[in-house]
């Protein structure tokens, strides 16, 4: 419980996204001022589902219960308790389509999905309006001088030529983040994303022909179909009427725009990729609209970002401005709430120490030990994430040489970075957090 009822410093929150609605909500919560801005002219996710995993789960209710009771308003329950990994290429020796390689058990209640703009519109309904401005895209933030002893804050500037300043700024402006080019240098080479020569065709099948075609059991909860070169996800959203589909492919050439992360595609082009895998991904990429999108998969493997804070401290990169990862996983948002954890605990804990202080430069101390705390206890696992996102992509498409198409191997690799993803100690994760920042201080 605080012992302070407004924080004697504000925050600027950049992006309006997952990351950045929920770490407002988080700091709101906590008495702590904060001013969003999204450079669209209201809320929006691009995309359809999204799966919350275990750890994603446990860090909204440490985060503010309500961002929870809104994830499980929309959640939509899958009706097996584990995840099924199928070989999605080769013939069936069963009868029924496909062979299972493995299993991963995922919970009563795990590693459910529901439709993006759902969550984001549910989450975005708690911020009060006057914490909210569209319409402001950042083109540049100018740090104070961290030496000099007066109480200078940030300075936001933006396109549409007005200025805000902010204590703290933090860059929830996802993978292609202004922030982060700001803070590492436009020519730093983790200022730009690189893509991971895999795209997906995204697609939305209506739940009463999925049922037809796939049967009840396939169409009703989390499926991974495996093959070479490709595989495809899929689960049930907006409670079990729709089933989501993301079908990932191999593209070993570059990607086509530099300007657009999803072009325009065809079913022909879906079906086009999958050919020669087994019929039950060969019926799910009939069953897709004609029309579709697809989806550059771009993260920060090539060039990881050093650190998420900037060289003054007083700007941080939250979500995947910081460890924007491949989706193979369906973990970023679940990691990007994390990252909204661990800044609102530090950033409350900041509070009740200034709460009494009227030194400034004080105040820029525990500021900044605030946001190198957060560096600390959110970048190793997020880095790994990022790696191994890209590194369990590969070997579900049969890539990595010394496992292929094994079970057992793919198994062994597929639950231990799971359980490290799905079983993280986020009540240690406070306490670490805390601990550094004591220690700092
Ligand atoms: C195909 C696919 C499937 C995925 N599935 C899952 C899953 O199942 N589970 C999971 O946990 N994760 C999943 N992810 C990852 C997840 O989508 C991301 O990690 C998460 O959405 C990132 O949220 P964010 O808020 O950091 O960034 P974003 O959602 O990109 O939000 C950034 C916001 O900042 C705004 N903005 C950008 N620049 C500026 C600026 N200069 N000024 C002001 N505003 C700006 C943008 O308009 C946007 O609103 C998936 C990703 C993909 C691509």
């Amino acid at each position: 419980m605080s012992s302070f009822t407004t924080a004697p410093f504000n925050v600027a929150i950049v992006g309006g996204g997952i990351a950045g609605v929920t770490v407002a909500l988080g700091l709101l919560s906590r008495g702590i001022p904060v001013k969003l801005y999204e450079r669209a002219e209201c809320f929006h996710e691009i995309g359809a589902g999204i799966g919350m995993s275990p750890n994603a789960e446990r860090a909204m209710l440490s985060l503010d219960t309500r961002i929870h009771t809104v994830f499980r308003n929309f959640a939509t329950p899958n009706t097996e308790d584990w995840f099924q990994y199928v070989d999605g290429f080769y013939d069936s020796h069963t009868g029924d389509g496909e062979d299972l390689m493995f299993r991963i058990y995922l919970g009563n209640r795990g590693f459910e999905g529901c439709r993006r703009s759902d969550f984001l519109t549910g989450l975005a309904e708690m911020i009060p309006e006057n914490c909210i401005e569209f319409k402001k895209e950042v083109i540049s933030v100018i740090e104070p001088d961290c030496h000099i002893n007066d109480d200078r804050k940030s300075v936001l500037y933006f396109g549409d030529g007005t200025v805000a300043e902010a204590d703290i700024v933090l860059g929830c402006d996802g993978l292609r983040s202004k922030v982060r080019q700001l803070i590492l240098g436009v020519d730093s080479p983790a200022s730009q994303p690189s893509y991971s020569h895999k795209f997906a065709f995204r697609g939305l099948i209506p739940m009463k022909k999925a049922r037809e075609v796939l049967g009840e059991d396939k169409s009703s909860t989390r499926y991974m179909h495996l093959g070479h070169n490709g595989h495809v996800l899929t689960f049930p959203v907006a409670m079990g009427t729709i089933l989501n589909v993301v079908a990932f492919v191999t593209d070993p050439g570059d990607w086509p725009s530099k300007e657009r992360l999803t072009l325009p595609a065809t079913k022909d082009e879906a079906i086009r990729y999958f050919t020669g895998f087994g019929p039950v991904v060969t019926s799910i990429m009939e069953m897709l609209d004609d029309k579709l999108d697809k989806w550059g998969i771009f993260d920060l493997f090539d060039n990881p970002v050093p650190s998420y804070v900037s060289n003054g401290g007083f700007i941080g990169l939250v979500g995947d401005a910081a460890h924007a990862s491949a989706p193979h996983h369906g973990a970023g948002a679940g990691c990007a709430i994390e990252d909204a954890l661990a800044l609102a605990v530090l950033l409350e804990d900041a509070a009740v120490m200034l709460q009494k202080s009227s030194d400034i430069a004080q105040k820029k101390r525990v500021l900044q030990a605030a946001l190198s705390s957060y560096d600390d206890v959110r970048h190793e696992r997020t880095q790994w994430l990022v790696r191994s996102s890209r590194f369990i992509g590969e070997m579900y498409e049969w890539q990595v040489p010394e496992i292929s198409n094994d079970p057992v191997q793919s198994l062994a690799e597929a639950e231990s970075r799971c359980r490290k993803i799905w079983d993280y100690d986020i009540d240690g994760m406070i306490k670490e957090a805390r601990g550094l920042f004591a220690t700092k201080l």
